[in-house]
């Protein structure tokens, strides 16, 4: 579907009636993207920048049932999620992974230790499975000796689910391609088209680069699209589009931050959650593509939305205030940070002082036949995009009823019986690849099915993903198609020779066309993913 001259094509078929055109692709559009397809809508997306490059792939990649929404007394939010982190990892074998989790009690918390057991408690009731388990210190230190910290004074063990964030919201677009939809990276959305002042279209204009030389900031191609449902699944950005149709603005920017540390600093083998010492905010550590992730922070952004984004230096300095209040006996500086990484998420603003009372519930407006999905969490987006075509189905009601419990990701050929994968990477690219996980292992060259670094992914990951994931600039495939801005020490630059290698021939760039993307992606590492 996303080999050479996919986006001409897509381009040439947009003068069709489409039933249903999604604007945002993030794990939302996404989501709601193959739920249209799987229901014979002809259904189109569009994404302004990379696929997953909003929020979608700066989470903190817990596919969790959110323990702190108890806290605030979401039981409806917390049952469905612990639902679909079940789904999930039914469905998502090798993308979706079981997450242990220690949860580490110390003197002086805010909140007392029993008060987490009573809340494991009905994290297991919803989830109908007794998971998790009580323990003094010695026993937690049993299972993760890092924690030396002499103020801990009991924790539990439990489980929940991690995923990589953006190639879920790959996984997800191109099954619905297969399926017959239609997804476009870099066209955003500039107008919303109306007929009868009802929403019936919109307008939009390509910003991929095309032959150099070329000017990123503007494309030339346009076009109307008309459909009889548009859904805005734009998420941080959907006032911007419902300004159009005279919606009130209703959203709260939020930023979370994250740092991730190379292993080898901060090696654990499973998740670890606690209070932050300042704040009493929950916050949790763990291992995740062979780095550590540390993570989140909850503040408003204060400015508009934007995909690329920067720790704060207070953000920063709460973070490892954490790192070194559970594992003190590590000595970890901000000197051992290996990337940062920071997103914005937008919740309905109820004018909460503190940010993070505002609820992570989902929101569904429709607004002069502009339906608006936003808010929400990755581990629910299966919901969200149920919920998003019974209300499109109002507006189409000759199509059939969606089947609720379908699949949400294609189910995958049982493990022994793929193509002559080596085992231990099957379910790796299973995962991520789904059914074209052999196409992908076919094209690798010698030494390609060796990891890249300490990053788990594969060389030949790289050259699939140049071939036939839809990459238009470098930073697509080294920051969302595979995580080396991430997961490898600066982002990968020591390694661009080969990269190059593989990748250019692969993506047909010529020398200019090359160095300006190395140059481009140099100067966005520098400014989004280094460490603070
Ligand atoms: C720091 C942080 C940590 C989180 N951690 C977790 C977690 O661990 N687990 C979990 O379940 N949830 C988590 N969440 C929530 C989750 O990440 C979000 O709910 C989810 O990613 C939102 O997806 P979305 O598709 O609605 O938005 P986005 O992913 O932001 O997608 C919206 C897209 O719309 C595009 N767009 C905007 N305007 C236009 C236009 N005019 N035309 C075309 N495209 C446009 C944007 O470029 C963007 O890519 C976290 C959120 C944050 C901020």
């Amino acid at each position: 579907m996303w080999t050479t001259n996919w986006r001409d094509t897509v381009w040439s078929q947009l003068d069709r009636e489409f039933d249903l055109i999604v604007i945002g692709g993030g794990i939302t559009g996404a989501g709601i993207l193959r739920e249209a397809a799987r229901a014979g809508l002809k259904a189109v997306l569009f994404e302004q920048g990379d696929f997953a490059s909003g929020t979608s792939s700066r989470s903190s990649k817990l596919v969790h049932g959110g323990l702190r929404y108890l806290r605030n007394a979401k039981i409806k939010l917390t049952y469905e999620s612990v639902h679909e982190r079940e789904h999930l990892l039914r469905e998502g074998r090798g993308l979706v992974i079981p997450l242990p989790f220690l949860m580490a009690n110390f003197r002086g918390d805010k909140i007392p230790a029993w008060v987490f057991g009573f809340g494991l408690s009905l994290y297991d009731i919803l989830a109908l499975k007794w998971n998790h388990a009580h323990y003094q210190p010695d026993g937690l230190r049993g299972l993760c000796p890092q924690l030396t910290s002499p103020d801990m004074i009991a924790g539990y063990r439990y489980f929940d689910a991690q995923t990589d964030d953006a190639r879920l919201v790959l996984r997800v677009i191109f099954e619905a391609t297969q399926d017959g939809a239609r997804a476009l990276n870099y066209a955003r959305v500039e107008g919303l088209l109306k007929t009868g002042g009802r929403v019936s279209g919109v307008a939009v204009r390509d910003l991929a680069p095309g032959s150099v030389p070329f000017d990123y900031a503007q494309g030339e191609k346009t076009a109307e699209v008309r459909a009889r449902a548009v859904v805005n699944a734009t998420g941080a950005w959907a006032d911007g589009l419902r300004e159009q149709v005279r919606g009130p603005k209703r959203m709260r920017i939020l930023r979370g931050s994250h740092l991730f540390f190379p292993s080898a600093k901060l090696p654990l083998a499973r998740a670890v959650t606690f209070l932050h010492p300042k704040d009493g905010r929950p916050v949790f550590v763990f291992p995740w593509e062979g780095v550590t992730l540390v993570g989140t922070t909850d503040v408003d952004h204060g400015a508009a939305p934007s995909t690329d984004l920067r720790i704060g230096a207070a953000e920063a300095a709460y973070l490892m205030d954490a790192v070194t209040h559970a594992f003190p006996g590590l000595g970890l500086s901000l000197a051992d940070v290996q990337s940062s990484l920071a997103g914005v998420r937008a919740v309905v603003d109820t004018g909460k002082a503190n940010p993070s009372k505002e609820s992570r519930e989902f929101v569904l407006w429709n607004e002069a036949g502009l339906l608006t999905v936003s808010g929400g969490k990755l581990t629910t987006f299966r919901l969200m995009a149920q919920t998003a075509l019974r209300a499109v189905r109002a507006i189409l009601p000759e199509h059939p009823r969606l089947r609720w419990h379908e699949h949400v990701l294609d189910p995958l050929p049982p493990e022994t019986t793929v193509c002559d994968l080596p085992p231990e990477l099957r379910l790796h690219l299973l995962g991520r690849y789904g059914n074209e996980a052999c196409n992908l292992a076919e094209v690798a060259r010698e030494g390609e099915l060796e990891a890249i670094g300490a990053s788990p992914s594969l060389w030949a990951e790289l050259r699939w993903a140049a071939r036939a994931e839809g990459v238009v600039h470098l930073d697509d495939l080294l920051a969302r198609r595979l995580r080396l801005a991430i997961n490898l020490p600066g982002g990968g630059l020591a390694q661009m020779e080969r990269i190059r290698a593989i990748v250019q021939p692969e993506l047909g760039w010529d020398d200019a066309r090359w160095e300006e993307e190395e140059k481009r992606y140099r100067a966005l590492w520098q400014e989004y993913y280094s460490p603070p």
